[in-house]
């Protein structure tokens, strides 16, 4: 029943689009200790703040040089010297605004979206550089940076509410730091406004959904590059049971680029890997006890009544992922593996091929996370106000 409730909320979303609009504030060249950059408006006008109030407007044709100097930030243009202050706020007075940063510490200009806040880092001699941004432009940023331009755009739509529900899900991570998220994988790569008007699109037009599940709460929405036929469940991998990260049969990645692999490592080096967690030493000395073949997904690599989670050993042998077979051959033993990444939630390489087939954003959510709910911003708000 809830699935057709479900179903509303999606037809329903059209009418909420023009009005969700929520700001993100994302640490940007997170650790790259920046001590001077230029800054340059590329779309649009900017206000600059500081803690003394209006300093000036900008537009295209100037630029401002911002320098770490004596725990200030100086401010001069190309002919004059604006003094030093605690904090600058560059806010966009535009419909669209876009601003460019040349740092000390790259030669590559990057391009962003919307505000820039710029503080003094609490404890260290660099700036604290935070993109104040709407959460549309930030999720059509990090796309982009995840997956890159090629994936068809049903493929940019489904990505776009995966971003957008994990950075809700996660405005806190940073908090004590004084922003959301960071740009980094840590959180989520967002390493520039996107080149792609499709990506745009697909972040414009899903405005507001993410994903919940049955408690209207944000679901985990994790992904990885190919589960190689099979996903994992998520207590495989975390300790935490989540009904809708559950394994499914995926056929659409078989044939994808991060389907199999194959990775050959001395046998003594396997075998000592083997005594060193428990397998008694003599047991190890025919090839067949080697050998070991998963048939479908598998926990734990188990003989002898020893066990090792699978887990484990992708860690410790930096694989591609925790599902292979062991092969043995002369010195060597080869293990062959299948998929790329921890296995949890959305394949993308089987997304993408779903996509591609022309199955819409939606059938593809819900084959990859049971039982899950896309709603709108708006209905959430609703969902969850206090009566
Ligand atoms: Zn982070
Ligand atoms: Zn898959």
């Amino acid at each position: 029943m809830f699935k057709a409730a479900t179903i509303s909320c999606v037809l329903l979303l059209s009418i909420f689009q023009a009005t969700f609009a929520e700001i993100i504030n994302i640490g940007i060249y997170h650790n790259a200790k920046i001590t001077s950059f230029i800054f340059h408006p590329e779309e649009g006008t900017y206000s600059v703040f500081t803690e003394q109030g209006k300093l000036l407007d900008l537009d295209k044709s100037e630029l401002l040089e911002l320098k770490y100097v004596n725990n200030r930030i100086a401010i001069k243009s190309l002919d004059k010297d604006y003094g030093s202050f605690k904090k600058v706020h560059f806010i966009g007075t535009s419909w669209n605004n876009s601003f460019k940063i040349k740092s000390s510490k790259s030669k590559r200009i990057k391009i962003y979206e919307d505000n820039l806040f710029v503080n003094l880092h609490n404890y260290y001699n660099y700036f604290q550089l935070i993109n104040n941004i709407e959460i549309d432009n930030y999720v059509a940023g990090v796309v982009e940076s995840e997956v890159g331009r090629s994936p068809p755009p049903e493929y940019f739509k489904l990505q776009a509410i995966i971003c957008r529900t994990y950075a809700l899900k996660n405005l806190e991570r940073h908090r004590a730091e004084g922003f959301s998220l960071c740009d980094k994988v840590h959180c989520q790569a967002y390493n520039r406004k996107p080149k792609s008007v499709l990506i745009k699109e697909a972040a414009l037009e899903t405005n507001g959904i993410v994903i919940v599940d049955s408690d209207i709460n944000l679901i985990t929405a994790t992904f990885y590059s190919n589960c190689g036929g099979e996903t994992a469940k998520s207590e495989e991998v975390w300790k935490q049971k989540l009904y809708y990260l559950r394994s499914v049969k995926d056929t659409f990645c078989l044939h994808e680029n991060n389907a199999v692999w194959e990775k050959k490592i001395p046998k003594t080096k396997w075998t000592n890997y083997l005594v060193s967690h428990g397998f008694p030493k003599g047991s190890l000395q025919h090839e067949c006890s080697v050998e070991y073949f998963q048939n479908c997904r598998e926990q734990f690599f188990e003989n002898q009544n020893v066990q090792i989670p699978f887990t484990t050993i992708r860690k410790d042998f930096h694989l591609k992922s925790a599902q292979f077979n062991v092969i043995p051959s002369g010195n060597f033993v080869t293990l062959k593996g299948k998929g790329f990444g921890h296995g949890v939630g959305l394949c993308q390489e089987g997304a993408m091929k779903m996509a591609k087939t022309g199955y819409s954003y939606i059938d593809i959510l819900h084959f990859y996370y049971e039982d899950v709910h896309m709603i709108n911003l708006e209905s959430l708000a609703f969902f969850k106000a206090d009566y």
